[in-house]
């Protein structure tokens, strides 16, 4: 029978236990010490897994891997209706995208959930948020539906998701677009579903994609500092509809001729970068020489788009962005 629910716990806060200076250390309970703690009662049989036991700033491109082939195996198997995922917040919105963008489950759910408030805190949203994870994964709209993001009884999507404040229990949104399903109580409304990239089968290594970010006349040198200490692509966190000063022209053209590719993100919380400008430094300019368009995405989820577009060798060009 297909109703069995796989947990795969990374860490973070939502699996953290107080040090003795008081402060959290995020991670220290396995999963299964997560599930016996938190006491959540499901619908159905929860089996568990302790990947990793680490604070969210400390899982590697390696780690997304590994989990993503565990989600891979795990979707093979005819007894498991879904797979939740938890970890620390900080890189949620990460893994939720990188597994969006590298698995395809036709028929098992999969959801990524955290916590912003320790476990052992009064009013800890640790149980509440695990509960709807685990309650969405047996939700039969959730299976095809992507990689979804459980949160604070809201249900984003992993391409549109992103933490938004660093301690309050609404942490998550999806600027511009909104959530695509809520939960409520027992039930589970999902009833929005955006378009989906094109999955990309990652390469066995991921090479290594730095992002630049953009201020007012900030240097241009660590594009090329950058790719001088090994980057193999760039994402540039660039402002408004994907500008940076007139400054960068020169630097970026080098890059780009020395066969490095570079995509230009927004720094603005929503909307796409678009080619609306002409003056030095403009979008238009950039893609000229060469430079992808992120178009939606945040430089974070077209960092790791181009990672894996890299990783197997497909041509890099603006179909992987799009
Ligand atoms: N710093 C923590 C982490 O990412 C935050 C959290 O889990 O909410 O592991």
């Amino acid at each position: 029978m297909k109703n069995t629910v796989v947990l795969i716990s990374l860490g973070g806060t939502i699996a953290s236990l107080p040090s003795s200076s008081g402060r959290a250390v995020a991670g220290a309970l396995s999963g299964k010490e997560l599930m016996d703690s938190l006491k959540i009662e499901s619908d159905g049989p929860v089996e568990v897994i302790t990947l990793c036991q680490k604070p969210s700033n400390a899982i590697t491109i390696d780690d997304l891997l590994q989990l993503r082939t565990l989600c891979l195996e795990l979707a093979q198997r005819t007894d498991v209706v879904g797979l939740v995922v938890s970890q620390g917040t900080d890189t949620l919105e990460d893994t939720a995208y990188f597994l969006d963008s590298t698995l395809e489950l036709l028929d098992t759910a999969l959801v990524v959930t955290g916590a912003q408030r320790v476990p052992y805190a009064a009013g800890s949203d640790a149980g509440p948020n695990l509960r709807d994870a685990l309650k969405v994964a047996r939700t039969a709209s959730a299976r095809s539906a992507g990689t979804l993001v459980v949160f604070n009884e809201e249900i984003h999507a992993a391409s549109s998701v992103r933490k938004l404040s660093s301690y309050q229990l609404n942490g998550f949104g999806s600027p511009g677009l909104g959530p695509m399903g809520f939960v409520d109580g027992d039930e589970v409304m999902l009833s929005k579903r955006l378009l989906r990239s094109s999955v990309i089968a990652p390469g066995e290594k991921l090479p290594r994609v730095d992002i630049i970010p953009v201020a007012i006349d900030a240097s241009p040198a660590l594009l090329q500092a950058a790719v001088a200490s090994g980057a193999k692509g760039l994402v540039i966190d660039a402002i408004g509809r994907g500008h940076v000063p007139p400054s960068w022209i020169e630097p970026l053209a080098a890059v780009l001729n020395a066969g490095v590719p570079v995509v230009i993100a927004t720094s603005t919380q929503w909307g796409r970068v678009d080619e609306v400008y002409e003056y030095p430094g403009s979008l238009a300019e950039q893609v000229a020489l060469g430079a992808l368009k992120a178009n939606h995405l945040n430089a974070r989820k077209a960092r790791l788009r181009l990672m894996c577009a890299l990783s197997c060798n497909l041509p890099i060009n603006q179909s992987i962005l799009s």
